[in-house]
């Protein structure tokens, strides 16, 4: 199973990958999780993306791709892959890389922006420091919206996507989504 998750910041993109890699045997592999890693180790890479992160941009089409092929090539041939790609060029670029395309099936976690805002204002205690600040978040949910809104029309054009009401509780839309893909095979 190769799986991609799409949906706003506060979607629950994190949770769900990580319960669906569980329960595929799949590794999960997180774009942003990949790119806060770098800014961690401190290189001239993660200098890079961190201004990025800290702007609530998005990092470049090139660098991104590059990051997460990396984690794809060691994954093999099943993954859950969250937050990648975000923009057209991305999911095209990625398409034309994997010969049988990048996903089996994208996953879209749908949630009003109001209900966004409100899930990332209270998981500020986690400590994302992408979270805290209202003008990034606010930048993040714009970004997602011109970015990333024709990725899901994409995958819907292809006959690919799952959609998913996110405004429920975990376990509800991971119960959602096996059911969505179960229908779909
Ligand atoms: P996330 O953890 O998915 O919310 O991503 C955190 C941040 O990492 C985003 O706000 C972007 O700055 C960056 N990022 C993650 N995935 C991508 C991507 N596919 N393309 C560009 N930037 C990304």
């Amino acid at each position: 199973m190769r799986l991609l998750l799409l949906g706003a910041p506060g979607a629950g993109k994190g949770t769900q990958a990580a319960a669906l890699a569980e329960r595929f045997g799949v590794p999960h592999i997180s774009s942003g999780e990949l790119l806060r890693r770098h800014v961690a180790v401190g290189r001239k890479l993660g200098r890079k993306v961190a201004a990025y992160l800290e702007r609530g941009e998005l990092a470049p089409d090139a660098l991104v791709s590059a990051v997460v092929e990396e984690a794809l090539a060691r994954a093999g041939p099943g993954y859950v892959l969250e937050g990648f790609p975000r923009t057209l060029s991305q999911a095209r670029a990625a398409d034309a890389r994997h010969v049988d395309g990048l996903a089996d099936a994208a996953v879209f976690l749908e949630l009003p922006d109001d209900v966004a805002r409100q899930r990332i204002a209270q998981r500020t205690a986690a400590g994302r420091s992408d979270d805290r600040d209202r003008e990034v978040v606010e930048r993040r949910l714009r970004t997602f919206h011109a970015e990333t809104d024709p990725v899901v029309d994409y995958y819907r054009d292809r006959g690919l996507l799952v959609t998913v009401d996110a405004t429920q509780p975990p376990d509800v839309v991971t119960t959602a989504i096996l059911a969505a893909l179960a229908g779909t095979s």
